[in-house]
């Protein structure tokens, strides 16, 4: 007897070559066949009679084959089937290509329906390639009804799944439902074994639509229940406590050079809310390029040292540590007292000491004489240790993998003189997240957003560039470079292959040093370099030793250029609107005009007009939102990484049933519905998914 948890194998229907390509997706049981869902239906479900067919329709006919036979056209060794079929009201002549079994299994006499559009045939109607289903009773599954179609990923035909499903479907009734009944009434959600016959084969539109509401809600829900316990777990560990100091932080205010944003300001604030509490803050400092996070995780790192504990801070690459640690060093000059440090795999340094050895430098931590730790990776080595530390700040801590920051939680975390507490953790990133992502991916984190740039900033001359005007930008260009001045260039974005990108930029490469730019210094930079490789290009380029930087979409994030005052950007329409947005982020950091040139071979006007929002945009977040609008969540910069089952990714931008299943999932969370059915769901989901 066939039930949910019964092996795929043992269907009849399935055999051992349709057997791998379902595993291939992850199906093994039953149950798993259900939950792989149509992605949208073929209205047949009108049945016409032959004689009121309309040219363009899309029908179903029903009625006998009165005629077929199948030729090939002798020239383009084309099978063709042709056959007559007749109702009551009159005959259609239909045509199919390259199915040539088709005229043993639909023979003269056989009743039939068919469905598809009807078109127009020299002088007479016809159905051309139509969806074809023989009538036994009234079991329909091909035609005459909506008719569920699936993504054909592994050579899985929609008509194989629908054979193979339909006569399955009774069985997901034993479907137990996992949430609970009062939330089902509170949010007007479908049975979930109602839910999943309506998906596949619907009665109308609208129970299809319910369907995939409760279906959509379910794997948001999840996540968000994920997020909510994580955070529930967190707020039960201890802390310690860094008690807000207003003297402290006003005169080091007031010593800035410049005045801090209201932005800057207001994070700050939370932070050190956050940071009085005996429980660890969990959050995430969102800021657009050159919003000025860096001093924000200052102000934190300096009451926290002020009140006699450690801060760790790691950054994803050792230049940028090594700017952090100068950054740091000018900010605290005046406390010379206070001890920074600097630890890289390649080096350890401290603001005050000459070189101290690997060994001593870590003794200096682990004994507390080190307030403030920056550094790469080589935070997290085993045998590091610290005396207190009371913050962690990761800086762009989605170039961080998820390891590498389980990783920092459990060797940063290490805990020393019998005090059973964690760090509190800042994470800051640059990319700007639309608030429907945030709150799910981020949804265990509490966010502080930098949208305003500090004043006075230059703005950035932004020009989209047509094939034409090539020329005149590289003439442009080169005065600039004349003028001492350095420039980015972003090579097109190449889908999966990095091989394949490696070799549009060394092409490109090729193509400037060798002819347009001929007279400067021109350097590389793609993922397949080393770590060292890539460090020692990107310091060339920083100390002025190389004019010209060509470089994939890696180009190091938060590096910091002042006399970078050219991004030209090639393919530009390939990239997202965020994303393009980061890389100009990169000039403008000095005094001098900076300038980025958008160079596109498009002329559709939807490209150009998605690019100008790029001209117009204020800040990041508007054009994140924006990108998440035009290109949807599955072209979204880093969304496909995430591995979210098909319904929670097409979910994204509903910010509505986001909120709806976060409520949900907290209610849930707060009366102890947990059922064990949601636990085997959590789990199961937990698999698949790795948010970054
Ligand atoms: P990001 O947010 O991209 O990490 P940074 O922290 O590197 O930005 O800051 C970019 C630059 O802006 C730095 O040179 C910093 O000193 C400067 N800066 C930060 N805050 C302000 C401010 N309120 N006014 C003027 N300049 C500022
Ligand atoms: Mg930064």
């Amino acid at each position: 007897m066939l039930t949910l948890l019964t092996k795929i194998e043992q269907i009849k229907k399935v055999g051992p070559r349709y057997l791998k390509k379902l595993h291939k997706l992850n199906i093994r049981i039953i149950r798993d066949l259900f939950f792989h869902f149509p992605h949208r239906y073929d209205d047949f479900s009108q049945i016409a009679p032959i004689g009121q067919l309309q040219i363009g329709q899309t029908a179903t006919v029903q009625g006998k084959i009165s005629e077929i036979k199948t030729s090939r056209t002798w020239q383009k060794r084309i099978n063709l089937t042709e056959a007559i079929i007749e109702d009551k009201t009159g005959s259609i002549r239909v045509v199919w290509f390259n199915q040539p079994y088709l005229a043993q299994t639909l023979n003269q006499g056989k009743k039939v329906n068919l469905a598809g559009k009807v078109t127009f045939a020299g002088k007479t109607l016809c159905l051309s390639n139509p969806t074809y289903e023989i009538i036994h009773g009234n079991e329909q599954t091909h035609t005459g009804r909506l008719v569920p179609v699936y993504h054909e990923t592994e050579g899985l035909s929609s008509r194989y799944l629908r054979y193979l499903i339909k006569p399955l479907l009774p069985l997901a009734e034993k479907i137990t439902d996992f949430l609970p009944q009062s939330i089902k009434k509170e949010f007007q959600l479908m049975d979930l074994a109602e839910a999943v016959r309506q998906i596949h084969f619907p009665k109308n539109l609208l129970s299809a639509g319910t369907a995939r509401h409760r279906l959509s809600f379910d794997e948001i829900f999840l996540i968000q229940l994920t997020a909510l316990r994580q955070r529930q777990k967190l707020n039960q560990a201890k802390s310690i406590t860094i008690p807000f100091d207003q003297k402290l932080i006003k005169s080091f205010v007031t010593s800035l050079p410049f005045k801090l944003t209201d932005d800057q300001r207001k994070a700050a604030w939370e932070i050190f809310q956050d940071l009085a509490k005996n429980r660890p803050m969990n959050r995430l400092l969102n800021g657009d390029v050159g919003s000025g996070k860096t001093i924000v995780a200052i102000m934190a790192a300096l009451e926290v040292a002020q009140a006699g504990y450690q801060t760790a801070l790691m950054a994803p690459t050792e230049i940028l540590a090594r700017q952090h640690f100068q950054t740091f060093k000018e900010f605290f000059i005046k406390k010379p007292k206070l001890k920074i440090g600097l630890l890289t795999s390649s080096d350890n340094l401290t603001n005050s000491d000459k070189k101290t050895n690997r060994n001593q430098f870590k003794k200096l931590i682990h004994q507390g004489k080190i307030e403030i730790v920056i550094g790469t990776q080589a935070l997290i080595q085993k045998n590091l240790s610290f005396k207190n530390l009371a913050l962690t700040v990761v800086d762009e801590q989605h170039r961080f993998g998820v390891f590498q920051r389980a990783a920092l939680q459990k060797k940063i975390y290490q805990i020393e003189d019998g005090l059973p507490t964690l760090p509190h953790l800042l994470s800051m990133t640059a990319t700007p997240i639309p608030r429907t992502l945030a709150l799910t991916i981020y949804g265990d984190l509490d966010i502080s957003l930098l949208k305003e740039l500090p004043k006075g900033r230059q703005k950035i001359i932004t020009k989209i560039v047509a094939p034409a005007d090539r020329d005149k930008a590289y003439n442009f260009i080169k005065n600039q470079i004349k003028q001492k001045k350095q420039v980015f260039v972003i090579c097109p974005l190449i889908d999966q292959s990095e091989k394949l990108e490696v070799k549009s930029v060394t092409q490109e490469y090729e193509k400037l040093s060798q002819k347009i730019f001929s007279q400067f210094k021109t350097a590389m930079l793609h993922g397949k370099l080393k770590p060292k490789e890539k460090e020692e290009i990107m310091e060339n380029f920083k100390k002025g030793r190389t004019d010209i930087l060509v470089s994939t979409s890696v180009v190091e994030v938060g590096i910091d250029v002042p006399q970078a005052t050219v991004m030209m950007i090639e393919g530009a329409d390939r990239f997202g609107l965020a994303q393009l947005h980061q890389f100009r982020g990169r000039i403008g950091r000095g005094m001098d005009q900076s300038y980025c040139f958008l160079f596109t071979d498009s002329t559709a006007k939807k490209t150009h007009q998605r690019l100008r929002a790029v001209l117009k945009a204020r800040d990041g977040f508007e054009l994140a939102e924006k990108d998440l609008k035009i290109r949807g969540p599955g072209d979204f910069s880093g969304v496909r990484q995430w591995g979210l089952p098909d319904l929670a990714m097409a979910s994204l931008d509903n910010l509505t049933l986001i909120q709806k299943a976060r409520k949900a999932a907290s209610e849930v969370l707060e009366n102890n519905l947990i059922t064990p059915e949601m636990e085997t769901k959590l789990k199961e989901m937990q698999k698949d998914i790795h948010l970054e």
